[in-house]
């Protein structure tokens, strides 16, 4: 990639080029790099692998207007959007393919076009970082609570410290898949951090500048940025995954707003089926909410939220000094931590 060799206190737009489409017009990622008073280390932030996924984009393209780049010891590489055919289908993937590019990396150079863009990406921008924070938000009608999601597989398991840095209440632990991001980075050396906040489609305030806070304090924690960052002393390392999903068909009443810890039991949420008649909803284990469903209209079957449950639940404690925060999640939440 250009640009990464540009002086100090520079900033820097490019674009690379992956392929041909039908009419000639060239699939093409844009970028931007932000070179402080030291070369490394090199953090990638990149948005919308999924291209709907907006906040993450608007996250990107905020700090590279707000930041000086003589604030920061060492360089930003930023992709605001990696998968653009996608991001010009405004859906989760691209819509003649129709392919998931986080399980296609580090992509084919000869592979479809998913796969070159993988390709790409990895070989361009990911390989020249140190580290990075992957930017994701909910599939569409799938609000989440920002929270990193740090997966393993059989050979890879992410360093936590990463993920702690994001200084978010929760950090979510599960299984991933073979091809994506973070983990085919991950086997490589280059630790990347995956993202989530809030919905697919819609920008929101809030949610972006917990965005923002959570880049921002990765930086400080590691040294990219002055200040202390601001975070909980002790966060939370659950695995307990629990899709909730309609019990009946009609619409859908939610009783919960993510982040919320809830008991084995509690109602919450309600369908109230067309001839009037209400279902309610219970919690199948003390949990917190990670994730509700945005979209009213349910049938028997859909998800309705994704709930992270207390069983196997691990404190993490902040390694280095930071300025503490409250852990509202944890103060609901510990009486159900053993
Ligand atoms: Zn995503």
């Amino acid at each position: 990639m250009m640009g990464l060799d540009i002086g100090e206190g520079k900033k820097y737009k490019g674009k690379i080029k992956v392929a041909e489409l039908e009419d000639g017009s060239k699939v093409e990622i844009p970028y931007f790099v932000m070179r402080g008073v030291k070369k490394h280390p090199v953090l990638l932030l990149n948005a919308a692998i999924h291209g709907d996924e907006l906040n993450g984009v608007e996250v990107i393209m905020r700090l590279f207007e707000e930041l000086n780049p003589m604030q920061i010891k060492g360089t930003i590489i930023g992709v605001p959007v990696v998968n653009v055919l996608a991001f010009r289908s405004r859906d989760r993937f691209d819509a003649i393919e129709k392919r998931d590019l986080n399980r296609k990396f580090p992509g084919k150079k000869n592979g479809n076009i998913t796969e070159k863009i993988a390709y790409h990406f990895f070989n361009e921008f990911v390989k020249n970082a140190d580290f990075g924070i992957d930017l994701h938000a909910g599939m569409k009608g799938h609000l989440l609570l920002p929270h990193g999601r740090a997966r393993i597989l059989k050979d890879y398991k992410p360093n936590l410290e990463y993920y702690q840095a994001l200084g978010t209440d929760i950090i979510f632990y599960h299984d991933g898949e073979k091809g994506m991001l973070n983990i085919t980075a991950g086997k490589e050396g280059i630790p990347i951090v995956c993202f989530e906040i809030g919905e697919a489609d819609r920008l929101d305030e809030y949610y972006i500048n917990e965005g923002i806070k959570a880049v921002k304090n990765f930086m400080r924690y590691f040294g990219m940025l002055d200040g202390m960052p601001e975070m909980p002393a002790r966060q939370i390392l659950l695995q307990g995954y629990i899709e909730v999903r309609a019990n009946a068909g009609g619409i859908f009443y939610s009783g919960i707003k993510v982040g919320d810890v809830v008991k084995e039991g509690d109602i919450i949420g309600y369908i109230r089926k067309i001839n009037g008649e209400r279902v309610y909803l219970k919690a199948e284990k003390d949990s917190t909410v990670m994730g509700v469903r945005t979209l009213s209209a349910v049938r028997e079957g859909d998800p309705i939220a994704w709930m992270l449950s207390f069983e196997n639940a691990e404190i993490l404690e902040i390694k280095k000094k930071v300025k503490t925060r409250r852990n509202k999640i944890l103060e609901k939440a510990e009486k159900f931590i053993k």
